[in-house]
């Protein structure tokens, strides 16, 4: 029932973290954060209109979202790259400033809040609109490095120097606040690691997982083809030399189990929700199953005919009541 997820990039989490989950920050997540702010001074040098919303770190590095008149594609990574490693080298600290919402308020409106100067005409919407997010009685924080602003409980590191490597890796569509009726944004990923070292073991990492990934070996190796346009993700068709396999392993299997003394039943492959329900997949695998089978395509249409059917022999009925 579960199809694979593996090509889809890691989900992000929008929601807004309370101060108790910020303290929990690693210095890993902290580090990634901090870059964020710095890709965002970067952009800004850039492209001064830019807008920006959220910037957490997740899994495997970190994002920023923003709006942009610039469509930004990898062929301007080195050049953002670039910017940032002057924003580094200036080791700026990252000082925090308590504000009062009033203050906030009129700085995002002045589009100082989340930029690099005063940007007249060009409010900083979203950093408003997060403010409204911020509950009362809560601090208003902003943090600066360098020339940048932004709005932020942190936590960051001490300074931008303290990042010791990073990379841009990709760039990708997002909803604000993953609401598909919302502004669209332009979502920038990059990862960052406290040493060079540290980040040539992960990019070193994932070229070893992407040749060893099961679907590629599988593939030179004629053990099966995936054909994701017609029988989707995650579902093999075994090949000959597969199919070899696949019985061995079977027929080691069963024999490992007579000599355990167990006995082999067959279930069914689909079984009714009710099964799926208490299994305890349904409440909680419900979005990577199978939609619920519609046992029956044809039942409205057949439905439909039935009532037409009954509908003429009634008719039939009375006119042959009436000739009688
Ligand atoms: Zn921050």
């Amino acid at each position: 029932m579960a199809e694979e997820n593996q090509n889809q990039p890691p989900q992000p989490n929008s929601d807004r973290k309370t101060l108790d989950q910020r303290n929990q920050m690693t210095e890993l997540e902290r580090i990634r954060h901090s870059c964020a702010h710095v890709m965002a001074t970067a952009i800004l040098r850039l492209w001064p209109d830019a807008q920006f919303a959220y910037g957490p770190p997740v899994e495997t590095g970190f994002y920023y979202d923003l709006e942009c008149s610039h469509r930004i594609s990898p062929e301007d990574f080195e050049k953002i790259e670039a910017e940032m490693k002057k924003e580094i080298k200036a080791n700026n600290t990252f000082e925090k400033l308590v504000v009062t919402r009033e203050q906030a308020i009129a700085e995002a409106t002045s589009g100082r809040l989340g930029g690099l100067t005063e940007r007249l005409g060009n409010a900083s919407k979203f950093k408003l609109d997060l403010l409204k997010q911020i509950p009362e009685g809560e601090p208003i924080s902003y943090f600066k490095n360098g020339d940048f602003i932004d709005l932020c409980a942190g936590p960051h590191v001490m300074r931008t120097g303290n990042i010791g490597a990073f990379k841009l890796t990709s760039v990708a569509a997002a909803y604000y606040k993953g609401d598909e009726k919302g502004p669209q944004l332009q979502r920038l990923y990059g990862t960052a690691f406290k040493n060079k070292t540290a980040m040539d073991e992960y990019f070193k990492m994932i070229e070893e997982a992407k040749r060893r990934d099961h679907r590629k070996i599988g593939a030179e190796m004629g053990l099966f083809a995936i054909d994701t346009e017609y029988v989707g993700p995650g579902m093999p068709l075994w090949l000959p030399k597969g199919t070899v396999l696949v019985e061995e392993l079977e027929k080691l299997a069963k024999e490992t189990e007579f000599a355990a003394g167990y006995v082999r039943v067959r279930t069914p492959h689909l079984a009714k929700e009710k099964m799926y329900k208490t299994s305890g997949h349904l409440p909680y695998y419900a979005e990577s199953m199978f939609p619920k089978m519609e046992m029956d395509e044809h039942r409205e249409a057949r439905a439909k005919l039935q009532s037409r059917i009954a509908e003429l022999e009634k008719q039939l009925a009375d006119y042959a009541k009436k000739s009688q």
